[in-house]
């Protein structure tokens, strides 16, 4: 059994919360895509988590977790995420941790090229999570990358290294007029931080292929959602990566298998980190009520994210786009305030009604049509059974449904691993 777990949405729609659920019945966990700007806030009787870049699953005993080839991996910040596991308990060891050879490694140039263009941008920034990922991305694209698997034969790794600082200077010291980028001084990091890494690195293509091969059940995680992906997303506000289902197993190393399901994480309600178009966005006194009812800060960055009601048009195409065989719902709680809620069923243009997801400068200038649906106004966080929701709940969840072609199987309604329904 292959299964992917991705965002419907703009990203934080629970997805690190869904795996630490769902991945009870799962044998191994794998990260996908994307670096160390996720942020997965798992809540469970071990206590509360945010996972950047390792797979959610490392909280589990029995699930063993691979950072697979898709992934771009800051060294220093994954040896200080392990520690803070380690020293709540968890146990981190080759046997429950794999990283693939053939993963990208974020250098601190990266990181630093990252800041110098958001401050050269100033005003214009893109909302980059500073954590270099759309250089090291770059980088990987140019063929200027360092993989984890060199770091098994320094003396080739450092010759290659000098002539990529010598590139990358060419940006940080030509470009921005920055003090360059030591190579010495990346030679220690990698040897420092890629020493201690180095124990779990391997070739965690043939340990896929050899699981899914034996039968057993996997799971891919995504990092972000169907519209902040590289091709499908608000491009160029996306992230650098493919966050979507279809591209789990290419980047996990076994392109050879196909997905049996896909569930798709969709938030009751909408958030967006960051900028870019974001139609059915509230402002003023509006989303402060609905951005502290769902506690809409940033996991990895804590910046304020934007809110908004669902918006139909981009669940619709998210769902499209992932192929989500079914969808948890999730945050329906944060939604218990409201005697009325609005959703957002088109986007209007000049005149124009638009019910599929527009290109990126239509949907720049896109205003949204909301309708309006009766809350429940009582809290849902101790329902454990569809029967146990408020009819108004129950409809909204079911007019969700219908309004996007999706199969809700889960709705949940807290934070903790045991607050949801199956419906
Ligand atoms: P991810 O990036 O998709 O894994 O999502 P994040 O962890 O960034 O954001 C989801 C936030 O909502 C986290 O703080 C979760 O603890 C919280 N959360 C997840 N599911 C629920 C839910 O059903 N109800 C409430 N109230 N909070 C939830
Ligand atoms: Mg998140």
């Amino acid at each position: 059994m292959l299964t992917s777990i991705v965002g419907i949405n703009w990203g934080d729609e629970g997805k690190g919360r869904m795996v630490d659920l769902l991945s009870e019945d799962y044998d191994v966990v794998v990260r996908y895509q994307g670096g160390n700007n996720a942020g997965h806030t798992v809540i469970n009787d071990k206590g509360k988590f945010i996972l950047n870049l390792l797979p959610s699953g490392i909280l589990r005993d029995t699930v063993v977790n691979v950072m697979g080839n898709g992934m771009v991996i800051d060294l220093k910040h994954l040896c200080g995420e392990m520690e803070k596991l380690v020293a709540a308990g968890i146990s981190i060891t080759p046997d429950n941790l794999k990283i693939s050879d053939k993963a990208v490694i974020c250098m601190p140039y990266n990181v630093l090229q990252d800041g110098l263009e958001e401050q050269r941008l100033k005003d214009k920034k893109f909302g980059s999570t500073l954590r270099g990922i759309a250089p090291i991305y770059g980088d990987k694209y140019l063929k200027k990358a360092v993989r984890m698997g060199e770091l098994f034969n320094m003396d080739i790794l450092k010759e290659r290294l000098k002539g990529i600082v010598e590139w990358k200077n060419l940006t940080i010291e030509g470009g921005y007029k920055h003090e360059p980028v030591k190579y010495e001084d990346m030679v220690s990091y990698l040897e420092e931080y890629g020493g201690k890494l180095k124990k779990f690195v391997c070739d965690t293509s043939l340990f896929l292929d050899d699981a899914a091969k034996s039968g057993k059940k996997i799971m891919f995680e995504a990092q972000l959602g169907a519209l902040r992906d590289i091709d499908f997303g608000i491009y160029p506000y996306t992230s650098s990566s493919s966050t979507i289902s279809a591209y789990a197993p290419i980047g996990s190393g076994i392109p050879n298998h196909k997905l049996d399901k896909a569930i798709g994480i969709m938030k009751a309600y909408s958030t967006c980190v960051g900028e870019g178009p974001f139609t059915a966005e509230y402002f003023g006194e509006e989303a402060n009520k609905l951005r502290e009812a769902g506690g809409e800060y940033g996991a990895a960055t804590g910046r304020p994210r934007r809110v908004g009601p669902f918006d139909v048009v981009a669940s619709k195409y998210g769902v499209r786009v992932q192929g989500a065989t079914e969808i948890a719902l999730t945050k329906l709680d944060v939604l218990s305030g409201y005697e009325e809620l609005e959703v957002c069923v088109a986007y209007e243009m000049d005149g124009k009604r638009y019910t599929e997801f527009p290109f990126t400068d239509v949907l720049d200038k896109c205003k949204p049509v909301f309708v309006k649906m009766k809350g429940w106004n009582c809290d849902i966080s101790k329902c454990r059974k569809p029967s146990d929701l408020p009819k108004e709940a129950y409809d909204y969840v079911k007019f969700i449904e219908k309004a996007t072609g999706s199969k809700i199987t889960y709705v949940s309604v807290g934070a903790e691993r045991e607050a949801y329904i199956k419906m």
